[in-house]
């Protein structure tokens, strides 16, 4: 769709003040001033005025609690994907993020690959925490280990300082800002320790809502749609 048009139909405003707006350098796509309003606009580009991101009206931002068992993706041959779990015209919705198929908590799905980009990209440092609950109590020098990175082999690379919040001996918050594979499983193995249990509980500013049983969703509020910058 023209830019132009994109901004009447999502910003409700005319077309003579879109193009206004468009003369007078306000507005934005992907962060670059736009002076074109013939400009062609995707449902992946992030649109702005004055700084205000216009999202496109067909978007849709969720909240699941993720059952163990079902699988991240839009498609799988083995497992139920979270995508089952949404009884509603899912338009496009993908999860922005994956937990593997035991773990349990907060996954976000959208429509919205600009937004979704700002939760996975590292480059965000969206933080992610955890409640793991572990096979042996946390030492001292394992604390220690994850704070600091932990080198990963097949990644030749140092994880960046999780932060460790103790809250009994086999049971820790950990919070983290990328998305590695199994980032959170290998990082205590590397400790010596195994994960038994792993649940999301927030990622950025979001906070798993404690009155979605698992398996529910719900909409985000327009206030944690806007929390993930
Ligand atoms: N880290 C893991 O190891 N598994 C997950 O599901 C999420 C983070």
């Amino acid at each position: 769709m023209r830019l132009d048009k994109y901004l009447c139909h999502n910003a409700s405003i005319t077309r003579s003040e879109a193009k206004k707006a468009i003369k007078k350098k306000q507005v934005t796509v992907n962060e670059s001033i736009i002076t074109d309003p013939s400009l062609h606009i995707s449902i992946d580009d992030e649109v702005c005025i004055n700084d205000t991101p216009i999202r496109h009206l067909g978007t849709q931002y969720l909240m699941l609690h993720k059952p163990s068992g079902f699988i991240s993706s839009t498609e799988d041959g083995q497992y139920p994907t979270v995508i089952d779990l949404i009884d509603e015209p899912a338009r496009g919705l993908h999860p922005a993020g994956r937990l593997d198929v035991d773990t349990t908590g907060l996954v976000l799905l959208t429509n919205d690959g600009q937004w979704a980009h700002k939760v996975t990209s590292p480059n965000h440092e969206c933080k992610k925490q955890y409640l793991v609950s572990l096979d042996k109590e946390i030492t001292d020098k394992a604390i220690e280990m994850l704070t600091a990175g932990i080198y990963f082999k097949s990644e030749e690379r140092k994880t960046r300082p999780a932060a460790v919040k103790v809250i009994e001996s086999t049971l820790v918050e950990l919070t983290i800002s990328e998305g590695m594979f199994h980032q959170v499983k290998r990082m205590f193995a590397a400790t010596g320790n195994e994960v038994i249990d792993l649940h999301r509980s927030q990622i950025g500013d979001i906070i798993l809502d404690p009155t979605l049983e698992p398996g529910e969703y719900r909409p985000l509020t327009q206030q944690e749609i806007e929390s993930i910058r």
